[in-house]
């Protein structure tokens, strides 16, 4: 077998709805549960974002808060360990706002977009050099690994002048989340780019958006990856018409990278291969 593969199980995102899919967790039990699901099927990291009372997006600390609290108060019952990684994307919320779930809820790690673009024609999903820089010292101070959440080229360079600054330190772990409209294609000509751009020394990890989820999944493992992210955040489809539970997408990662001679990373693996620090 060859080295341990993390699976990350993205729950819900900023904008799959229940319009899209029932499956998609939006409620905090609903959260809770599938995150607690998802540890059982076998994923190591789980990445948050966190609606409002409606449904909608929302950056508010209360709401994390409250989210988060009960993850783990599920994850302990249900006796599974997962690494809990939140979000800090948000453009139309206060940088400020975008920031301070970090020092009160202390996850192990949170995600770090090193650059703005237009995300699917729709709106610009912003990240300032100042917010950056800051998120990046916050991070530091905190102990938390950012997972650079690569959507663009020009966003390579970007994170080499944020390590050479000293706003971020190796080694560093990326997350090529590609097939987004405004940034790369989601296939393997995207990733025989960006590879070679990575810091030596690194980690990473892809998904694919949309259609794009399986064939950059499959290239991934084939080009060696240290982990894949799945998840109804990314994806809702498991076949043509067939909808996914979060649950389902990793039992199904499970799968295909067993048969690919790699076995799953369980949480404390992942946290060593990735030098992560557990505050809570
Ligand atoms: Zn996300």
């Amino acid at each position: 077998m060859g080295k341990k593969i993390i699976i990350t199980a993205a729950l819900c995102g900023a904008g799959t709805t229940k319009k899209q899919t029932p499956y998609v967790p939006i409620t905090p039990e609903e959260i809770a549960k599938d995150a607690v699901a998802c540890a059982k099927a076998g994923a190591a990291i789980v990445h948050f974002h966190v609606r409002d009372e409606e449904g909608k997006n929302t950056m508010e600390t209360e709401r994390f808060v409250q989210v988060i609290e009960l993850v783990r108060e599920e994850c302990a019952k249900a006796n599974v360990d997962i690494v809990l990684n939140l979000t800090t994307s948000g453009a139309k919320f206060p940088e400020d706002m975008r920031l301070a779930h970090l020092p009160i809820l202390k996850p192990e790690m949170c995600s770090y977009d090193p650059g703005t673009m237009n995300w699917a024609n729709s709106y610009v999903f912003l990240n300032t050099p100042q917010f950056l820089e800051r998120l990046g010292l916050v991070a530091q101070e905190l102990q938390i690994k950012p997972e650079l959440e690569i959507f663009d080229g020009g966003m390579m360079g970007n994170v080499d002048y944020y390590l050479k600054k000293g706003f971020l330190k190796a080694p560093l772990h990326y997350q090529f989340v590609l097939g987004v409209s405004g940034g790369m294609d989601g296939n393997i000509d995207s990733l025989n780019f960006l590879l070679p751009k990575m810091q030596p020394g690194s980690t990473w990890s892809a998904t694919g958006i949309g259609r794009s989820h399986l064939p950059v999944l499959l290239a991934a493992l084939s080009a060696g990856c240290d982990g894949l992210r799945i998840g109804l955040e990314d994806n809702i489809y498991m076949d043509k018409g067939v909808l996914a539970t979060n649950a389902s997408l990793v039992e199904r990662t499970v799968k295909i990278s067993e048969l690919a001679g790699r076995e799953i990373a369980t949480a404390a693996e992942a946290r060593e291969i990735l030098g992560l620090v557990k505050h809570v």
